[in-house]
């Protein structure tokens, strides 16, 4: 196969992963919730989301009718050759997933009112590039639903309000959103560097296995401290009141300007869905999230 269908077909591939199955540590996350939870109605909608689950696997069909806006995150060794058909290729593959999937259109003119129908549009997918050094190719397909990214907030704090402030703007973000991000989600919390990239890092925390611990300890205990208080708030499963809001909480922080203090706050719903593959230089493909 040559190297261009083939990343075309990991494209697709990945995107139909996303939309069916869940990365194993989401469904551990959402078990264990379950296992945990201790109010009746709490448990009926775990067990509810656990049965959608199981469903959409069996039947492979997407977990959710909203397949979400579609970014991907690629990490590109520099060696890598056809970096520059790659961007064309994502989009031929969305177009193609859209229709195989199928994948719910959800790609609009913000001016016209009119929806493109294949998933892509401006902009659209979102392509996010990291060069590395090598020659292989990393993609994670990271389907966003739009109950979620609604609720999604960012604040330009006065540096002297510091961190109590931070976490306070967390929750109360969390309050606002209430039922809207179909919880228990998850929530990345992007500290300093300007909006644009406070924002940028929220989204990206929320790519983190939710099994992995922060290397940072300070950073790993607000982490910790954060996911406490957010279940404290008895939101609950799907904003029914319960014991699980949120199944964890990320930060990923840049350093900041003197004269500000950029928070922002990205939710993922309890469809969790990511996936992740590496097409090496020898054209083997690592599928990462879903081996095969
Ligand atoms: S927020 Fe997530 S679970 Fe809720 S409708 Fe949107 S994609 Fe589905």
């Amino acid at each position: 196969m040559r190297i261009d269908t083939k990343i075309e077909e990991v494209a697709v591939n990945l995107l139909r992963q996303s939309a069916v199955k869940l990365p194993e540590d989401v469904k551990k996350a959402l078990k264990n919730a379950y296992k945990n939870e201790r109010t009746h109605i709490g448990k009926i909608q775990l067990k509810t989301i656990l049965k959608n689950i199981e469903i959409a696997e069996k039947t492979n069909t997407p977990m959710c009718q909203d397949t979400g806006l579609i970014f991907f995150y690629l990490e590109a060794g520099s060696q890598f050759k056809n970096l520059e058909k790659i961007e064309r290729l994502l989009c031929k593959a969305v177009q193609r997933a859209t229709k195989e999937i199928p994948l719910r259109p959800n790609t609009v003119d913000p001016f016209m009112d009119k929806n493109t129908e294949d998933n892509v549009g401006k902009l659209i997918p979102y392509i996010h590039w990291k060069i590395t050094e090598g020659d292989f190719l990393k993609i994670t397909a990271f389907p966003k639903g739009g109950g979620s990214e609604n609720a999604c907030a960012l604040k330009m704090m006065r540096p002297g309000d510091g961190l109590k402030a931070v976490k306070q703007f967390v929750v109360e973000s969390v309050i606002k959103a209430g039922g809207m991000p179909c919880p228990p989600t998850i929530i990345g919390v992007g500290i300093g560097g300007g909006s644009n990239i406070a924002m940028e890092l929220a989204k990206q925390a929320l790519l983190k296995p939710l099994d992995e611990l922060n290397p940072n300890v300070e950073v790993s205990k607000i982490e910790r401290e954060l996911y406490e208080i957010v279940n404290k708030t008895r939101i609950g499963p799907m904003g029914l009141g319960g014991d699980t809001t949120t199944l964890a909480v990320k930060v990923e922080y840049a350093y900041r300007h003197v004269a500000s203090y950029p928070v922002a706050v990205a939710f993922q719903c309890w469809a969790a869905r990511r996936a992740t593959a590496i097409i090496h230089a020898d054209g083997k493909i690592e599928y990462i999230t879903h081996p095969t």
